[in-house]
């Protein structure tokens, strides 16, 4: 499921457990689905709907406008609308766009479902006096893994999860040993590698191209991180020439990441380049701990 088309289904999880109140969202949706290349009479009505006509008018075309698409409208608080929409507030706060303490407010009444194990927690922010850093944390442990249930079930439902995302939100089937993270930015070791050391780059954010996601300052800050990363591989591991890359495609592996790729010294001519960066020429059979340890010697370079 492309970017738009998934917008879409999020937008319309959150009209069905938050009571039809994000109808400018779902305008929104309709808009870039278009934008993409979407087609469709009802779906063009939809976006044509004034934002502040959107409480009469939604309800009236969205039903319609998502067929156009191949969606369905969920009924009202419909358990898969909820399950959508809690995985994906629940990667919002592992992400730290979402206070926990919201996230807990939003679920106990947006997704009853799936809520039970946040209840205490919710009650304890208001009653204990138990230090709210604790309580984050447990709530915290909670979001993960309603992130990863969310995962496992959009891989089921659509046709399986950005890597990016996942390895953002902690899913557990894409575990991989991170090097560097701020609030914007996640590095980690590439879990296919050709090189010893090679490391992808990627924001947290779900965007897809650098050039048009991005505009001149993010794109700096970015390559900021990108050379602080280089260098801190480059100070692990003899490095001739460190390769660097945007690669990705529409049909997988969309999340716009970056490729850092340390030669080393000594490979013969015709094995650099293209060829050394390219899986279907071998990976390296590296164990797990061995990784796990290159990536605590690049980190404490950082
Ligand atoms: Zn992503």
């Amino acid at each position: 499921m492309d970017g738009a088309l998934e917008r879409m289904r999020l937008a319309a999880a959150l009209w069905s457990v938050d009571g039809a109140q994000n109808g400018p969202e779902i305008i929104d949706a309709a808009c870039e689905l278009l934008a993409s290349g979407y087609d469709g009479v009802n779906l063009a009505v939809l976006a044509g709907v004034m934002r502040q006509h959107a409480a009469d008018e939604v309800p009236e075309f969205l039903e319609a406008a998502l067929h156009d698409v191949g969606l369905d409208l969920y009924p009202p608080d419909a358990h898969e609308a909820q399950a959508i929409a809690v995985g994906h507030l629940a990667a919002r706060t592992v992400a730290g766009e979402m206070s926990p303490e919201e996230f807990v407010e939003w679920a106990l009444t947006g997704a009853e479902d799936f809520a039970e194990p946040l209840l205490a927690l919710g009650s304890d922010y208001v009653n204990s006096a138990r230090p709210r850093r604790e309580i984050d944390a447990e709530v915290l442990v909670e979001a993960r893994r309603l992130a990863f249930d969310f995962e496992q079930y959009a891989r089921r439902v659509a046709d399986g999860p950005c890597f990016v995302c996942a390895t953002v939100a902690g899913h557990p089937d894409y575990r991989h040993h991170v090097v560097f993270e701020d609030d914007e930015t996640i590095a980690f070791l590439n879990r296919e590698p050709t090189l010893l050391g090679y490391t992808l780059v990627g924001p947290k954010r779900h965007l897809e191209s650098w050039v048009d996601d991005l505009d001149q300052a993010a794109f700096e800050r970015f390559q900021g991180t990108v050379h602080r990363v280089a260098r801190a591989i480059a100070g692990t591991l003899p490095t001739e020439r460190m390769y660097s890359m945007s690669f990705g495609s529409r049909l997988g592996n969309s999340h716009l990441h970056w490729h850092l790729a340390p030669l080393p010294p000594g490979v013969p001519y015709e094995r650099q380049q293209f060829h050394a960066v390219m899986a279907e020429n071998g990976v390296l059979d590296v164990s797990d701990e061995s990784q796990a340890e290159l990536a605590r010697e690049i980190r404490s370079r950082m």
